[in-house]
């Protein structure tokens, strides 16, 4: 079973979106250990996230979770992967090659350009955290070359999408994963979303020129698009809300989605008593594409069901956002012109990437 684990309500940052409440809470060790328990129980796999928060704050926590996980995998013969998502403020070389034997798969909260931009550190200046972060990925791709970029687009920092992209691709990513920030601490204009189409256009451009001299970056949801439309899957089947990956909060309750943390009309169990079968089975039948999507052509290649962002934007897991869905449309265009573009280029290649 997976699980994403909130170490901690901590954070040492400030982001301008960010909608976690910050509040002085840490797992409990005896939480931790149940909850290794509980994704050890359930299925072929057992696989943690370690998520906060900042999770970096609970290196120790961390730690002992490897080194737990490490012994149950041998006892029990059931393979253990493990994922964190950090800010990047706190990882240092000691845990990175403790990170790297344990196979973790980092994902680093990175503006790129548009980091001072809504990403700065949580102290009286609000100081910038830029510096900081270039020197960190550098590190962390040292060690874990297979790290991803994750970069959260605030609509102050849309004019830079393009040029971000590129920017984690020189400092040596071979994946960045792009989403728009959302929520009630963002407001997105019209005027931000031509400006996005015009940075879409230039990442295609950007794939192109890469994908011309046989260099493999990835960038999602673009690229993931592709192979969606290619492979016939439909995106929205991605989201199971609680089925595939259950958060446990600090108190070891457990959820079905990070938005969904806190809010009893979710609560699906916790890692004391188990997962509560019913509620989750509850939650699978209820969750639905919206209304609105029903008749829409593009319905099966759009994550108009994913209830955890809808929640987000309209506070209903199955209402999208009129932002959600121009922006589905405009990466569907993108995706389409530049999967057309890199087919004529070259169709063996093309089908390797993308197939
Ligand atoms: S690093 Fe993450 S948890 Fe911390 S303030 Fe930023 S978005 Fe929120
Ligand atoms: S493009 Fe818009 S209307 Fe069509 S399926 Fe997606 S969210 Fe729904």
């Amino acid at each position: 079973m997976n699980l994403t684990l909130h170490l901690t309500e901590r954070c040492n940052m400030d982001c301008s979106y960010c909608l976690r409440v910050k509040r002085p809470c840490d797992m409990p060790e005896e939480v931790l250990y149940k909850a290794l328990e509980l994704a050890f129980s359930k299925g072929q796999n057992a696989g943690v996230c370690f998520f906060g928060g900042e999770p970096m704050l609970k290196k120790d926590l961390i730690l002992k979770a490897l080194d737990r996980a490490k012994t149950m995998s041998d006892s029990s013969g059931k393979p253990f992967a493990c994922k964190m998502t950090s800010n990047g403020t706190l990882l240092d070389e000691d845990f990175l090659k403790r990170a790297k034997e344990a196979g973790m798969v980092i994902g680093l909260s990175y503006d790129a350009l548009g980091q001072d931009i809504s990403r700065r550190f949580a102290d009286k200046d609000h100081s910038s955290t830029s510096a900081v972060l270039r020197e960190k990925a550098e590190l962390l791709l040292k060690y874990l070359p297979d790290s991803v970029a994750l970069i959260t687009v605030a609509p102050q920092a849309v004019p830079y999408y393009a040029e971000s992209v590129k920017h984690v691709h020189d400092l040596g990513f071979k994946q960045a994963s792009c989403v728009l920030a959302y929520g009630s601490r963002v407001n997105w204009t019209d005027g931000d979303m031509e400006i996005l189409r015009g940075e879409l256009d230039k990442t295609v451009d950007y794939m192109t020129e890469l994908f011309r001299k046989s260099d493999r970056f990835k960038v999602t949801p673009l690229c993931s698009k592709i192979t969606e439309c290619i492979k016939g899957v439909n995106p929205a089947s991605r989201c199971h809300l609680g089925v595939r990956q259950m958060q446990v909060d600090v108190r070891g309750d457990l959820y079905p989605c990070t938005s969904f943390v806190g809010d009893p009309d979710y609560l699906m169990g916790n890692v004391f008593d188990g997962v509560d079968e019913s509620r989750v089975s509850a939650l699978a039948a209820k969750s639905n594409m919206p209304e609105t999507c029903r008749n829409c052509e593009l319905n099966k290649r759009c994550t108009n069901s994913c209830g955890c962002s809808n929640r987000m934007n309209t506070g209903d897991e199955n209402k999208i956002s009129p932002l959600q869905c121009t922006y589905e449309r405009m990466l569907i265009d993108a995706a389409d012109r530049l999967g057309n573009i890199l087919f004529t280029i070259d169709q063996a290649r093309f089908a390797k990437y993308f197939g």
